[in-house]
């Protein structure tokens, strides 16, 4: 006999995996989903491993398969356990992220009938029994369901208990069917035979009085079979009523059809040959080319500013791994996944590119899988859990934007960043990864450094004129409006650039950061902000106290009543909202059209991309928005961005906030100036003198760069240390700060009774977002080295999530 570990499907498992023996009538493989007993439960598995012997004395069977072929790849399965391990993740949970969508679904019994003893005798069952009996015997295969219509609910279980206890039937289980909807489209076509149709048509024209019809009827009689009516319509340019009209001669006739699905529609889209390569582009491709050709792991870091044609890399990569066989992942960050960046995929490689998408249904997700997994796609293009896809004869992973927070998964276990999940990836299937960003991660670069990875510079833009410098820009000192007596939103130097470009019929993006607007106070005068003594990190303010409170390490001060730096009353709560900005632009330029985009307004499937049309078609003169208008936009009518305030970012209670800023800007800024017309940029802030600003301003990385890699070695940050976040949650906040308290106490504990140097403990501290749904959280941050190792074996009570590496400490 032989035995499988199986990852189960329940909260108990955690990360371990159970042994199960392998009844002989089944065929198990690696990967493949199984049902197995667990308790009194049976539930879904995923077998990991096989092996002669069990991993305990006792093991029980594997009841069935759920689908004869395995699910996961064998590098998959390694990949699960090492997310598992190094995420601290249910290991299930981590197995999940490589499932088909919808696997979790609502599991059927059936009974079937086997065959009868010859000796049985059948009076020793009750009536129902033997109505269930025959019932089963007659349909070959019933489910639970339908025996309960004829037996009713607590009977039916009981009968069908009995039956297979006395071997007369046996049980088995399968998925609930996917309920995809299948998608209808009406169809036209001829009613009558194409003689009777010409008569017809003849007729019509004789009288002279329905030409339309005569039309769409000669239309019909020149196509093969039925056409769409929205082929048919565009064609002919008749209405639904001349249709209609036809339809009730008795001439033509409607009928509704089913269509595949396509998450992509290739209608529109022109295949386009690739693009003559810079010498820049040239060497980094030739570089990436000769790493495909050779087959082993290697990743590269292609650093390009913005409009330096990092895509066009990408695809002539994608078009060499396909040349030599092998197919490729591409990761974009979820908001860029817009139809103009899937077209551009879909151009090179027609038919070739699947998206995964979470807009998509259920049912067009699972579709998309299968066909992924049989290996009818060159190119996956999608947002972080793409990474998951079973694409097979992985050959490149592209992660576009690497820098993107959204890489992370924040919000569930497993808490993974799709790049290090990417790197393991390319580790297991020796595939080659390109990490492109104009503004890459701190730790990314740092890793190009080292040599790590193989840093690709693109430094210049590619554009078809002689613009190719990038904007101008400018930063506005707000401290030295005030003191002009200037207390509007726009400095008058953002005045009179957008009242220009208005004037010039130009189009403006106007910028602002929401995210921590009004958790810190500044000084309007001098553009002090207030900072923890100990941390040195900005003070959130809390409303209901009034107080200024430290998110790391809990210190808590009054609010001052004048800036302890120069003495002024102007301590000020910043952060406005995008509908105010919208108000006052309207107030200060009427006769501009404006259009707002952020997440308030973009809910619907398309709605990014109708208001980037919109905007695009110079239906509106300015464009304000949050982080979304920073992305990858080629817009070449906007001459003009203005950055409202960027110290929102700066001030964030993080390590990363100076990071956080350069990548706004530089990525905000590089939205002007992609047209014929050039373009600038202008910022505002109350800290002109910050390097981040600076260095943004100069669109300078190495400058920006250098700064931050000092202050992260001098402050022992990532990537110099690893960090891990440990957040309580509970519905009572003095007892969750208690909790919190005790864990501290725990972990020092085991720090030191472990004899552990280099791990330092932060906190506890309310969380930045102390209060989400109803429950309290506060947190602890460890900083040190080998921390999923130290925290592995320890206990985690419930209310408690571990997030290794998390994109701040906020
Ligand atoms: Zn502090
Ligand atoms: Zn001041």
């Amino acid at each position: 006999m032989s035995y499988a570990e199986v990852s189960v499907n329940s909260p108990i498992a955690q990360r371990r995996t159970f042994s199960y023996a392998i009844p002989p009538h089944l065929e198990i493989n690696v990967g493949q989903a199984v049902w197995v007993p667990f308790g009194d439960k049976r539930l879904q598995g995923i077998v990991l491993e096989l092996s002669p012997h069990p991993e305990v004395e006792e093991t029980r069977e594997i009841i069935g398969v759920i689908e004869p072929r395995p699910l996961l790849s064998p590098q998959q399965l390694q990949l699960a356990r090492w997310i598992s391990q190094y995420y601290l993740s249910p290991l299930f949970d981590a197995v999940a992220l490589m499932l088909p969508p919808g696997f979790e679904r609502r599991t059927i019994t059936f009974i079937s009938p086997t065959p009868l003893p010859t000796d049985f005798d059948l009076s020793t069952l009750n009536a129902e029994q033997k109505q269930a009996l025959e019932l089963i015997q007659e349909k070959g295969k019933l489910s639970l369901g339908q025996l309960e219509k004829t037996l009713g609910r607590k009977k039916a279980q009981t009968i069908a208990s009995q039956l297979v206890n006395r071997g007369l039937a046996v049980k088995s289980y399968e998925l609930e069917k996917i309920r995809v909807k299948p998608k209808m489209v009406p169809y036209l076509s001829l009613a009558v035979a194409a003689s009777e149709a010409e008569e017809a048509i003849d007729k019509l024209r004789r009288q002279g009085k329905a030409p339309k019809q005569a039309t769409l009827l000669e239309y019909l009689t020149q196509q093969s079979g039925a056409v769409p009516w929205a082929e048919a319509r565009e064609n002919t340019k008749c209405s639904k009523a001349t249709a209609d009209a036809l339809v009730s001669k008795g001439l033509a006739k409607f009928q509704e059809v089913e269509v595949r699905r396509e998450p992509i529609s290739y209608k529109d889209i022109v295949p386009s040959p690739p693009l003559t390569l810079t010498s820049a582009q040239k060497s980094a491709f030739e570089a990436i080319k000769s790493s495909l050709a050779e087959g082993k792991t290697k990743t590269f870091l292609l650093h390009g500013v913005t409009g330096s044609g990092k895509t066009e890399v990408y695809l002539q990569a994608l078009a060499e791994t396909v040349k030599l066989g092998k197919k490729a992942i591409v990761l974009v960050p979820e908001i860029a996944l817009t139809p103009q960046t899937i077209e551009r995929f879909a151009a090179r490689f027609p038919q070739r590119v699947a998206v995964l998408h979470s807009k998509l249904s259920l049912g067009e997700q699972f579709d998309e899988w299968q066909r992924i997994r049989n290996g009818q796609f060159d190119v996956v293009i999608g947002s972080r859990s793409a990474i998951f896809a079973p694409q097979p004869e992985l050959g490149l992973i592209v992660i576009d934007e690497e820098q993107e927070w959204t890489y992370k998964q924040q919000d569930k276990a497993p808490r993974y960043h799709a790049r290090d999940a990417a790197l393991k990836l390319a580790d297991l299937s020796g595939a080659t990864v390109v990490l492109g960003s104009a503004t890459p991660d701190v730790e990314s670069f740092y890793r190009a450094q080292r040599g790590d990875y193989r840093l690709l510079q693109l430094p210049e833009r590619v554009t078809p004129y002689d613009g190719s410098a990038l904007p101008k820009v400018e930063v506005v000192d707000l401290r030295e409006e005030l003191k002009a007596g200037n207390q509007s939103l726009f400095s008058r130097s953002l005045f009179q650039a957008i009242s220009q470009a208005i004037a010039n019929k130009e189009q403006v993006i106007l910028f602002l950061n929401r995210r921590g607007a009004a958790s810190f106070i500044q000084c309007r005068s001098c553009g002090f902000v207030m900072r923890c003594k100990r941390c040195d990190v900005p003070l959130s303010y809390h409303l209901t106290e009034n107080k200024l409170v430290c998110h790391q390490c809990n210190y808590r001060i009054n609010v001052p009543e004048s800036c302890p730096r120069c003495g002024r009353r102007r301590i000020k709560f910043l952060g406005i909202g995008t509908q105010r900005l919208e108000q006052e632009v309207g107030y200060t330029f009427p006769q501009a059209r404006l259009l707002r985009w952020d997440s308030d307004v973009t809910k619907g499937r398309y709605s990014h991309d109708e208001i980037l049309t919109k905007f695009r078609a110079h239906q509106a003169d300015v464009l304000i928005g949050t982080q979304m208008v920073a992305k990858g936009l080629d817009l070449p009518l906007v001459t003009l961005v203005g950055v409202v305030s960027a110290d929102t970012a700066l001030n964030l209670p993080d390590f990363r906030g100076g990071e956080r800023t350069f990548q706004l800007l530089c990525q905000v800024a590089g939205r002007a100036g992609r047209g014929v017309r050039g373009g600038r940029v202008i910022i505002q802030t109350y800290s002109p003198e910050h390097y981040a600003i600076r260095a943004a301003a100069e669109h300078d990385y190495a400058s920006f760069y250098e700064q931050e890699i000092d202050y992260r070695r001098q402050l022992r940050n990532p990537p110099f240390t690893q960090l891990a976040g440990l957040t309580c949650s509970h519905s009572h906040d003095a007892l969750c700060q208690r909790e919190a308290e005790r864990m501290k106490r725990f972990l020092d504990q085991e720090i030191a009774s472990q004899g552990i140097a280099g791990i330092e403990l932060i906190g506890p501290a309310p969380a930045f977002i102390h209060r989400l749904r109803g429950r309290f959280r506060w947190q602890l941050i460890l900083r040190g080295a080998e921390l999923s190792a130290f925290l592995s074996p320890l206990p985690l009570p419930p209310g408690w999530t571990v997030d290794i590496d998390p994109m701040g400490l906020v």
